[in-house]
């Protein structure tokens, strides 16, 4: 029988978006990247001029936000908040210096969790973060966790905005990579680390498809 839920977890531009969408649509899932949600309430924050470092205040927002999904293209989940859609605002620079501050916050983590959960009981889903297989789905039938080299992720990310036109150097978005990736491993609540019965997938010298291929390998086999 295939796995209910699938969760893949990874640092900073590993691939898990792309990789788990494309999973998602093979298998006939949806799928769900929780990165977007933090970065979905970083920019509601943000908005509000509530300063980051204001804990409390940080999580009465998060309490008092509605959120909610939209298929993006059918399969492909798109976080909701406040009945509005902001994917288009969420891969800027501004966001990405501030996602890590909100997600370091308990109350805030609390929030978005349940939400995550809610979503995971529809069953038939992927679900891409940090903390899908240790914190949020530790029920997952089959855990990923997948790595690549500090400087062939930034690579990646790179070619990715030059695609967008957005201009950035590569030094420059190693050094935001290194420094996101920092703040996710050492916080004390809900790090970056594989559960303890995750599949860790190099991805180094393997294209997409190849990665996806033997996820979808692993889960019809479980
Ligand atoms: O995956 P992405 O780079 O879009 O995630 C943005 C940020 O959201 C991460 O750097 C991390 O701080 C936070 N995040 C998290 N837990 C998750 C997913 C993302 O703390 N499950």
């Amino acid at each position: 029988m295939k796995p209910q839920l699938i969760a893949i977890d990874g640092p900073v531009a590993v691939g898990k978006s792309s990789v788990g969408s494309l999973l998602a649509r093979r298998l006939g899932y949806v799928f769900f990247d929780t990165g977007m949600m933090y970065r979905a309430f970083t920019w509601k924050v943000i908005k509000s001029g509530i300063p980051i470092e204001d804990e409390q205040k940080l999580c009465q927002l998060a309490n008092t936000t509605k959120f909610d999904f939209v298929p993006l293209q059918g399969w492909h989940l798109s976080p909701i908040i406040d009945d509005e859609d902001v994917s288009s605002k969420l891969l800027c620079s501004e966001v990405e210096a501030h996602v890590s501050l909100a997600s370091k916050i308990a109350g805030v983590r609390q929030t978005l969790i349940l939400e995550q959960r809610k979503l995971a009981q529809r069953g038939k889903v992927v679900m891409a973060g940090r903390d899908i297989g240790t914190v949020v789905l530790p029920w997952a039938e089959l855990k990923i966790f997948l790595t690549a080299s500090t400087e062939e992720r930034a690579k990646r990310r790179h070619k990715e905005l030059l695609k967008r036109r957005e201009n950035s150097s590569l030094e420059s978005v190693l050094a935001d990579l290194k420094k996101r990736d920092e703040m996710d491993i050492h916080r004390t609540i809900s790090p970056l680390k594989p559960a303890e019965d995750a599949i860790i997938i190099d991805t180094e010298n393997l294209s997409l498809e190849q990665v996806v291929d033997k996820i979808y390998t692993l889960a019809v086999n479980l």
